[in-house]
């Protein structure tokens, strides 16, 4: 495919800029650019071919099949962008004064009623951009809840050894130490080696559950309490709570703050499809500690209340408000009941794939799985060389995208499969057949896999080299 820069043409141009209907203002000299920035001159036919080409070229929930374990790549509903898309919330600004968008802030207080019947939560707040950037935000509340009451001595963050990378990260950022819990032999937290981590020093616990192995922690009641017992907060990583909402709730197994992540569980397009959100909820000790500003009902009308507390502002103004939208139109199409159908649909998605599966692949932690599974190749690959990577690059010759990699890290070899509750058995028999195939081919014709991709325009890359030395820029011929 050819780069935009390759298609340009000097003295080619196109006019799709609107014309200017604010007042034209002068950039001060000294900040002015001295050489023309070196932009592609190309027609606007050219960029549209250009961009549906760049579009043709990558793989989304509207594509195929998507079974990104932990990111919940669930189809997003067209009524959630219709919604987003009208004019009364799309051609409104924040600074306009508050009696003009008392529709838009009900937005806020209805997503943030319903979310906090799901999770258990007293408040929330909307504007973490992510996940987590959630966690970040919870963690300062938890930081400045101790350091509130003149508890300093709290500087450790305890955190399974299967948790999500975001989640040491996040609790660094803070400033805290994090304190590693190996999982036991049934990949769930190990209650003696947590046990013996507790101590005056914890400032909480951070958890996912069902954990990334999509097990739900059986002594979950237990583990909170003893976090609780020791001084420290439950902080709940709300990635999983697809196979959860509305069955059971964060807030009653004992977590004082989550984070969600809309962009999975509430069905708004991830990453490169759209801007994400991560809201936390939280418990009535923990909203003094908010974000500032909090929408609350006051004289009649919606208004930002300012905590004296608040750890301050997280993100430009409330978030991103029309994510919000998006996820409000869908609690609001799937009601309280519908919200428990999908996530009883992941759930047993994820168990007709694992069950079909498991005769075939090693599937570490066999049992009843939530609304995903880990598969291990490491014996494939002792006996054939294939890898979980070689066996991902596979996939993508059949437009299946591969499921997640090498996460989480207790499992060698792993490949993660989350299904969601938007496919249908034909998808998942169709997914069941070439994975099986796949794996016969593995033991006949090892070198078809480990040469794979063939069928695509990029075949195997260099990933360390693309990783080390990314080219980001266009090198021009007459540089
Ligand atoms: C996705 C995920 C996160 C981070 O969320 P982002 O929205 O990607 O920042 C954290 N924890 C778990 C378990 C996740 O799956």
């Amino acid at each position: 495919m050819k780069l935009i820069f390759e298609r340009s043409f000097e003295g080619r141009f196109n006019d799709i800029l609107p014309k200017l209907d604010v007042p034209a203002a002068t950039v001060p000299e000294e900040h002015q650019r001295v050489i023309s920035p070196r932009l592609p001159e190309v027609s606007q036919p050219e960029i549209s071919r250009h961009y549906t080409a760049l579009a043709k070229e990558t793989h989304g929930v509207n594509d195929g099949f998507y079974p990104l374990g932990s990111c919940t790549m669930k189809y997003n509903p067209k009524l959630n962008d219709e919604m987003a898309g009208l004019k009364g919330f799309t051609d409104i600004h924040p600074l306009q004064p508050l009696e003009t968008v008392q529709g838009a802030l009900s937005v806020f207080t209805e997503l943030e009623k319903t979310l906090c019947e799901v999770t258990g939560m007293d408040h929330m707040t909307f504007q973490p951009a992510a996940g987590a950037h959630g966690e970040l935000t919870a963690l300062l509340m938890i930081k400045a809840y101790h350091v509130s009451r003149g508890d300093t001595k709290r500087t450790k963050i305890i955190i399974p050894d299967s948790a999500h990378g975001t989640n040491p990260a996040s609790a660094s950022m803070v400033g805290f130490e994090t304190v590693n819990v190996p999982s036991n032999e049934k990949g769930c937290v190990d209650l003696e080696a947590l046990k013996a981590v507790i101590g005056d020093d914890t400032a909480g616990l951070m958890l996912t559950n069902p954990n990334t192995l999509g097990i739900f922690e059986p002594n979950i009641l237990e583990i909170t309490s003893l976090i609780h017992k020791a001084g420290g907060l439950n902080y709940y990583d709300g990635a999983n709570l697809n196979p959860i909402m509305g069955v059971v709730r964060p807030g009653d197994m004992g977590f004082d703050v989550v984070h969600l992540n809309i962009h999975k569980t509430f069905s708004t397009p991830h990453g490169g499809g759209g801007p994400g959100s991560g809201p936390i909820g939280c418990k009535e000790v923990l909203f003094n500690f908010l974000p500032t500003d909090y929408p609350v009902v006051a004289d009649e009308m919606r208004v930002w209340h300012q905590s004296q507390k608040s750890i301050g502002r997280v993100k430009a103004f409330y978030g991103h408000f029309l994510v919000m939208v998006r996820a409000l139109t869908y609690v609001k199409t799937l009601g309280s009941d519908g919200m428990k159908e999908a996530a009883m649909t992941a759930v047993l998605n994820a168990n007709y794939l694992r069950a079909s599966l498991k005769d075939t692949f090693e599937i570490p932690y066999d049992g009843l799985c939530m609304h995903e599974f880990v598969i291990s190749l490491k014996d494939l690959k002792k006996e054939t060389a294939v890898s979980a990577l070689d066996f991902a690059k596979s996939l993508l010759d059949y437009d299946v995208h591969p499921p997640t990699m090498y996460f989480p890290m207790t499992v060698p070899e792993a490949l993660m499969l989350e299904p969601t509750e938007t496919e249908t058995k034909e998808t998942l028999d169709e997914v069941i057949t070439l994975y099986r195939d796949l794996h016969e081919r593995a033991l006949k014709e090892p070198d078809e896999l480990l040469s794979a991709p063939h069928h695509t325009t990029i075949k195997r890359v260099d990933e360390v080299k693309a990783a080390r030395h990314p080219i980001l820029r266009y090198a021009f011929k007459n540089e």
